[in-house]
């Protein structure tokens, strides 16, 4: 990223000099790099500014064919949720599809949703608070079945398990550089057929004319050498991550007998544990560690119910089972030392507060 803040400094648009073929040349390359990582066509990569950009460009893009039927599930990123929203407003028919208990999306409700016909069902693939991973074939088969768009919301699932767009049925999918260790601000959408959205974004025609505006040459360099590292280091890092969560959770749960894991323990991305510490309220725990282990609960550390996370509700969880959740991200450069240290860490703060 460094030589396009300084020595290659080219606008990719300028197409009448050097500077700018280079910092084509660049683009391209990013481009070509991220399409590999997730086996999409080069062609079909619209780079953004994050995957909150390309959510909105999928959700807003496809607001000129309504209104019509819009599908979404109950654990939806805000990026998904605030978008629906507004289609609410806008006159759109707005379908929440439930999770159950394990956070699995409740396909037969589903399909009886898609029966009565949708323009467009949104899924989030990898949850982002407690990891689970949807069954993403059956999702597209229902939908392709009934003839909904398939918009699915990737971020998490990057780097967590092999994602191809070209055999995965979805129409459209999101994604977001920061999550594999790219730049924050930097994202993409990978499209099948690009005149289903009109652009969010008007201006210059960049991107195929579906996202206007300069593009952020050092941002999407980064994104695009973040996922070719990641393609050519997936098993050792997936593995890695693995075992590293496998034995905090192992540490934490011999530690805390009555300790619980939220959210299904079989089809979860690595990296991710939400668990319920009983008997506490997580905030206090989170805040007395806040300065040396980077710990969340789903709740934004809000007092009151009316912050409590969506997600948790929506696999059943009661109030102060919400209240008692942790969250942990395990990530590529955490080593084995930094995870015992943490279990000692969160079980001597558990046994402190309870
Ligand atoms: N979707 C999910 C599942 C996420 O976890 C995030 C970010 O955390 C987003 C969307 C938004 O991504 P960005 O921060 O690139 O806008």
């Amino acid at each position: 990223m460094l030589p396009c803040f300084t020595t290659q400094f080219g606008n990719p648009s300028s197409a009448t000099h050097r500077w700018g073929w280079e910092a084509e040349a660049l683009v391209t390359i990013a481009r070509e790099r991220l399409a590999a990582l997730v086996k999409a066509d080069p062609a079909q990569v619209i780079f953004t500014s994050g995957a909150t950009e390309s959510i909105s460009m999928v959700l807003q893009g496809i607001s000129r064919k309504g209104p019509a039927r819009i599908l979404y599930s109950s654990i939806e990123h805000k990026a998904v949720l605030d978008n629906v929203k507004w289609l609410s407003e806008l006159g759109f028919e707005t379908v929440e599809i439930g999770v159950d208990g394990e956070g699995l999306l409740k396909l037969a409700q589903l399909e009886d949703e898609l029966k009565k016909g949708a323009l467009l069902t949104s899924i989030i693939g990898a949850n982002n608070e407690i990891g689970v991973v949807q069954d993403l074939t059956a999702i597209s088969s229902i939908c392709s079945k009934y003839g909904s768009l398939l918009h699915l919301d990737l971020v998490q699932a990057l780097g967590k398990i092999p994602i191809s767009f070209s055999i995965s049925g979805a129409d459209f999918v999101s994604l977001s550089a920061h999550k594999i260790y790219g730049p924050k601000g930097a994202g993409a959408l990978i499209i099948k057929d690009r005149s289903a959205l009109t652009p969010l974004i008007r201006g210059g025609g960049h991107e195929g004319g579906l996202r206007a505006g300069t593009i952020n040459v050092p941002g999407v360099v980064g994104f695009g050498r973040a996922a070719e590292i990641l393609k050519l280091e997936f098993d050792s890092v997936l593995s890695h991550i693995e075992m590293l969560s496998q034995r905090l959770l192992t540490q934490l749960m011999d530690g805390l007998p009555g300790l619980k894991l939220n959210g299904s323990q079989s089809t979860r991305i690595p990296g991710n544990l939400n668990i319920q510490l009983p008997g506490i309220k997580s905030d206090r725990l989170i805040a007395k560690l806040g300065s040396k282990i980077a710990l969340s609960n789903s709740s934004a550390c809000l007092s009151g119910d009316k912050n409590a996370s969506h997600v948790l509700r929506a696999i059943g969880l009661s109030q102060t089972e919400r209240e008692a959740s942790l969250r942990i991200g395990i990530g590529r450069f955490n080593t084995l030392l930094e995870i015992d240290r943490a279990s000692e860490l969160i079980l001597e703060a558990y046994r402190a507060q309870i």
